[in-house]
């Protein structure tokens, strides 16, 4: 009976300059990030680094390593603000090794939420101080992509929130964000447009005792469903205007009234 063929590691498909850097910076733990087993990694946000945002700022926009400065310009941190607010970062981990703190976790891709998940790690101090990352993007290989900058604001969230209660004493874990695994089709009145940073506001106020101002549901007034015909004459305006409205292309049953007519 054949046995399976060992499954090839990750830095093993990176080429040599990559591959030296990654060594490089895994050399500190000893470890290589992809190759712990899962069971060795703790989920008490406790253990993870003590990182604050200056760490994050300091990390992401002072780094004097030359390989990754181009990148750490082009970094957007509030695309990966979003990104943690949204709950797109999961399974956050961590690993004490040797003096430092190895973080791993799984963030999800920016437009396919169905695909694997990304796999962002960071090595830091305890005390924050961040030394490097990586993830498996392309961008990733950089050290500085939206993955790693929202599993960072993961972490520093999930840590401040592991030594602080809320004012009722309790244990605030809630309020991180919880993690997404998809993206339901909804109507525009169920779907919440608060922004990353209101929802920061938020966050931040509940847990000093505050509350969230919630703002009123925008009555509207009742109108009835449009019949075949009403559609059909929607789309005959739209088609003699001869440009391409984006409505034509949204749904099926308007893209089927439309094929007929054309
Ligand atoms: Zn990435």
């Amino acid at each position: 009976m054949s046995s399976k063929p060992p499954k090839k590691k990750y830095i093993d498909g990176l080429d040599k300059v990559t591959y030296d850097r990654y060594a490089q910076k895994t050399k500190d733990i000893g470890v290589d990030p992809y190759e712990v087993p899962k069971q060795k990694f703790n989920s008490d946000h406790k253990n993870l680094p003590a990182i604050v945002y200056i760490d994050i700022l300091n990390y992401l926009v002072t780094s004097t390593s030359a390989y990754t400065y181009e990148q750490l310009r082009a970094f957007k941190s509030l695309d990966a603000y979003n990104q943690f607010v949204n709950g797109w970062v999961t399974d956050v981990k961590s690993l004490a090794a040797n003096d430092k703190v190895l973080v791993t976790g799984r963030v999800r891709h920016s437009q396919r939420m169905n695909d694997t998940p990304l796999r962002p790690w960071v090595i830091a101090s305890p005390s924050g101080i961040i030394d490097c990352a990586h993830c498996d993007c392309m961008a990733g290989l950089g050290e500085a992509c939206t993955h790693v900058g929202a599993l960072l604001f993961y972490s520093m969230e999930a840590y401040r929130l592991s030594k602080e209660k809320t004012v009722t004493q309790d244990k605030a874990y809630w309020l991180l964000p919880s993690s997404l695994d998809k993206v339901p089709y909804s109507e525009i009145r169920d779907i919440d447009f608060t922004t990353a940073e209101t929802q920061k506001k938020q966050r931040d106020s509940v847990q000093n005792g505050g509350s969230v101002c919630k703002r009123n549901t925008l009555k509207l007034p009742e109108v009835p469903e449009p019949t075949a015909d009403d559609i059909s004459g929607f789309m005959e305006a739209l088609f003699v205007t001869k440009s391409k409205a984006s409505v034509c292309l949204l749904n099926q049953h308007t893209r089927n009234i439309l094929c007929q007519m054309y």
